[in-house]
């Protein structure tokens, strides 16, 4: 805990100290060339990319795989944030250290979350590093396509002769979530409800549960930054044995030793024995899969998270 705070202080001390003392704020966009655009985490990153399309150049600071409630910025970062015309995070303090940065630094960066006209009503309550809603909002499908357009009006801002590729794109990629919401919902459809218990390492899956019918439950709470004990291993250990719950899922960015401690005691303790998907059917939470893997995109990412689940739940 000591060694993350110091270090927190010490790369936000080199890295961001010139932030709001005039640093002379974003590049102009001078309308030649790609808006150069800088993302925290792949989602944002597939959901820019989508609406900018040709003229946008997305780079993203957090890649396949990387716990965004733990990031720190890196040295390299700053010089990555200070040449973008844009900068793109989640919001809802997913970032749980970053979120400052953005907040702080108005003046440096052109940047805005995708959450940001979410209705507040629309979002699930929680305790997460400084915020108040679970900011998991993707796994809600027919949610996430409620962040398309806050980018394409941010793009246009930037870039007014793009305005018709932005709408355009947006409305497409808008019909291609409501189809793949459709499909969520037949695939889940499967199940019967009383299998629809969704155990995962952390609690990323409260929109997916909302949104799609299921009891779920994680090891961690809403952001991995929260410490587990002996307690939370029983608690759910003695859920998996209660509830018959046959498969437990581990998540790519999000170390599995904690399920695996809890299956041990729902087998010695309650006599219940419980598989851990994992490998390559461990599910997306916080970030997509590196380039050709099945989770590359944000549809990619819920069909393979779907086919698992139902998959492992229905045996
Ligand atoms: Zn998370």
């Amino acid at each position: 805990m000591f060694r993350s705070s110091l270090g927190l202080a010490l790369v936000l001390g080199s890295v961001f100290a010139a932030a709001g003392c005039g640093g002379g704020g974003p590049p102009a966009f001078e309308g030649r060339g790609p808006i150069q655009v800088v993302c925290t985490t792949t989602l944002a990153a597939d959901l820019v990319s989508r609406v900018g399309g040709d003229r946008v150049e997305v780079d993203t600071l957090m890649g396949p795989g990387v716990d965004p409630h733990r990031y720190l910025p890196t040295a390299g970062d700053r010089a990555r944030l200070d040449a973008a015309h844009l900068v793109v995070f989640n919001g809802l303090h997913l970032e749980g250290k970053m979120t400052d940065v953005f907040e702080k630094g108005r003046d440096r960066y052109r940047a805005f979350a995708v959450t940001r006209d979410l209705d507040p009503a629309s979002l699930r309550p929680a305790e997460v590093d400084g915020g108040e809603h679970d900011p998991h909002v993707w796994f809600d499908v027919a949610l996430w396509a409620k962040t398309i357009p806050v980018v394409r009006d941010e793009l246009t801002k930037l870039d007014p002769a793009g305005a018709e590729v932005y709408a355009r794109n947006a409305d497409a990629y808008a019909k291609e979530l409501a189809a793949l919401d459709a499909e969520v919902r037949a695939e889940v459809g499967k199940l019967p409800p009383a299998r629809r218990v969704l155990v995962t390492s952390h609690d990323a899956f409260g929109y997916f549960g909302r949104a799609y019918g299921f009891e779920v439950h994680g090891l961690q709470g809403v952001s991995t930054a929260s410490e587990t004990g002996t307690q939370d291993r029983q608690r759910l250990a003695r859920l998996l044995g209660q509830k018959k719950i046959p498969a437990v899922f581990t998540e790519t960015s999000v170390p599995d030793d904690g399920l695996k401690a809890v299956l041990d005691t729902a087998y010695k303790d309650f006599g219940q024995k419980v598989t851990l998907v994992g490998g390559d059917d461990a599910l997306y939470s916080d970030a997509l899969g590196p380039p050709g893997s099945p989770g590359a995109t944000y549809p990619g990412m819920i069909r393979h998270n779907v086919a698992v689940i139902v998959n492992a739940l229905g045996k």
